[in-house]
């Protein structure tokens, strides 16, 4: 067995087991590695960084699309940006009433690797008849989108270095701001309170986002191969807010079966520790 470690701070490692370096690249926009071990099950990992792995996928994907449909059972038009894995359209085209999803992917590559090594997210999204595959940078995409077009926007992204960084900025929040309609929706990867690294970037999401949203709120999820576990979503919105719109009889009335998601769950997860609470307010 060899060992994939990360960085999870300066002085602090992640190590995952492995059985089999399955595909290493560098595509024009980063380091890409797909890798095969016993606990995590395939894994791949951007310029160094654990992204999608069998074991804990369900988490994340259920995490960043259920909540805003339980929010609004309504959603038709969905971009999502980033997401090469499929895991997040996946989720997304489980609802009988999504109409059109874009994907908005920078790195066309990350998409097909992910068809070839990890069909456990991959599989059967090109093939649905609502997809639609936009190669390119996610933050020209929304500069490009006509006004109120997309019912909800899912922020599948990198962390805001190389790449992802543009997506983590208040022109791209504003561009996201005008191309929702009154009841949009914005989830965004907000990030980890926990290392400074990562809790500076969470900040810094929401100060800006704060004062582009009438409504912004941010919850959390485990994460079992993220730095430190503890991650946030950011939840924006025109008007409609998480808590008070969500109606759980309507959501458990479509039926679908989720592994982590649940309505319960969804109350709670807007409760956040008080130190995050804090920081969150400090901007
Ligand atoms: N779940 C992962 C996480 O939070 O670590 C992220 C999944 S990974 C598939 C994120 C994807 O965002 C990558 O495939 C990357 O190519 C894409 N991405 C990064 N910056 C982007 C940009 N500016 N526009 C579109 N996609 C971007």
């Amino acid at each position: 067995m060899s060992w994939y470690t990360e960085q999870w701070s300066e002085d602090c490692k992640f190590s995952v087991g492995y059985e089999k370096h399955l595909h290493s690249e560098k595509s024009p926009f980063q380091q890409i590695d797909f890798y095969e071990g016993k606990e995590f099950g395939t894994f791949f990992t951007l310029d160094g960084l654990m992204m999608v792995n069998e074991k804990d996928e369900f988490i994340y994907h259920d995490m960043i699309v259920h909540p805003a449909f339980a929010t609004n059972p309504d959603i038709k038009k969905v971009l999502v940006i980033g997401g090469g894995d499929g895991g997040t359209a996946r989720e997304v085209l489980r609802y009988p009433g999504v109409e059109h999803v874009v994907l908005a992917e920078i790195d066309e590559q990350v998409f097909r690797l992910c068809q070839q090594y990890l069909p456990i997210t991959a599989a059967g999204v090109e093939e649905d008849a609502r997809m639609e595959l936009a190669f390119g940078d996610g933050l020209a995409y929304v500069q490009n989108a006509p006004d109120a077009s997309f019912d909800l926007i899912l922020v599948d992204s990198t962390d805001p270095v190389s790449v992802g960084e543009g997506l983590f900025t208040t022109a791209f929040y504003k561009e996201c701001y005008r191309v929702l309609n009154d009841k949009g929706i914005l989830i965004n990867q907000h990030e980890s309170p926990y290392f400074s690294e990562y809790a500076e970037n969470m900040k810094k999401a929401r100060t800006k986002i704060k004062q582009i949203f009438p409504v912004a709120r941010v919850y959390q999820y485990h994460m079992p191969t993220y730095p430190s576990g503890h991650w946030l979503f950011g939840f924006a919105s025109k008007s409609l807010d998480p808590l008070k719109d969500a109606d759980a009889d309507v959501w458990n009335a479509i039926g679908l079966k989720t592994k982590y998601y649940n309505t319960d769950l969804h109350v709670g997860a807007f409760a956040l520790p008080t130190y995050v609470q804090e920081a969150l307010d400090s901007e």
